[in-house]
């Protein structure tokens, strides 16, 4: 059982309780506006290539099988359309201007990744899934998950919703808390935001709260895209009928943009703005209005 993984983050106190490590798995149903992992978008392996940082040495031309790289006149030239995503000319390049996405694992490699810092979990921390969406590769995430399970480490995934039910059903039982996002309540506007309805995440959502799971909600904060009242209230509305654990409002960063353009791709939220702390105090006292617990991420 193999599945593609992004990259980790050890150490990490922002993916669910305690330290833990976050695995990121590669591919997405969803493709929003704000989203600061376009390397976690598509399946398939991806190659990153920094411009600046290069030399122009040769080293990818020599190494590369499918004849990507060129040096000519006009410099180093990288023609993507013939990466198959190998990954032999990233570690061939003195300069590190180019970087992987994307590497196939084992269940036992990732947990071996895992437990190197296991030391440091305590009894709340343990290991996040994350992504894209990580049941976008539904048989390894379940494999990995009741592997973790199995020799008793705490388990998260953070989740777009977006997949069919079965698959929660699947895995439920070894998640010990959901990461699960929720963009905007109106279908159409969701559709817009993010390339997707909202029907089976609101749905899905419903199937975990109802199966007494633990959930944090998170909630981009997004300005001109769902922090106008209406779909505050909305969205507030929707979780006060079903209230998870916790609510975190998380405010829409740039970061991400740089990564978009070193994987030649466009980045669809060039208009759009980080909130203002008045603006995430405001939307968060909003929200806990309708009685949610709610922490600003
Ligand atoms: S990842 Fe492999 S196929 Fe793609 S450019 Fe590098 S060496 Fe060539
Ligand atoms: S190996 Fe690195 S530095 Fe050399 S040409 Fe390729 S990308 Fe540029």
């Amino acid at each position: 059982m193999t599945g593609i993984v992004t990259d980790f983050k050890r150490f990490a106190v922002h993916d669910g309780d305690g330290i833990r490590t976050t695995v990121f798995l590669k591919g997405c149903p969803l493709r929003c506006l704000w989203c600061h992992n376009p390397e976690s978008l598509v399946r398939q392996p991806q190659i990153a290539y920094l411009q600046e940082r290069c030399i122009s040495c040769g080293a990818c031309a020599g190494e590369c099988p499918n004849g990507a790289h060129d040096i000519g006149a006009k410099g180093h030239l990288f023609d993507r359309t013939h990466c198959t995503g190998c990954g032999a000319c990233v570690s061939v390049c003195p300069a590190r201007a180019l970087r992987l996405y994307g590497r196939e694992m084992t269940v036992e490699e990732v947990l071996a990744v895992v437990r190197e810092d296991r030391i440091f979990y305590g009894t709340t921390g343990g290991m996040t899934l994350s992504g894209g969406e990580p049941m976008a590769q539904p048989e390894f995430t379940a494999a990995l998950l009741a592997a973790a399970k199995a020799e008793g480490l705490n388990t998260a995934l953070d989740t777009c919703g977006d997949v069919p039910k079965p698959l929660f059903e699947a895995i439920a039982a070894d998640v010990d808390c959901f990461l699960y996002d929720i963009k905007h309540m109106d279908r159409e506007r969701h559709r817009a935001l993010t390339g997707r309805p909202n029907d089976r995440i609101l749905d899905n959502y419903r199937y975990l709260v109802a199966r007494g799971c633990r959930i944090e909600v998170r909630i981009p904060l997004v300005p001109g895209c769902n922090d106008d009242p209406t779909a505050l209230n909305g969205i507030a509305a929707f979780l006060a009928s079903a209230p998870p654990e916790r609510v975190k409002l998380l405010p829409y960063h740039s970061y991400g943009q740089g990564k978009y353009e070193a994987m030649a791709l466009t980045y669809g939220g060039r208009e759009l703005v980080p909130p203002s702390a008045e603006q995430l105090l405001a939307a968060a006292d909003r929200l806990r209005r309708f009685g949610l617990n709610v922490e600003v991420g």
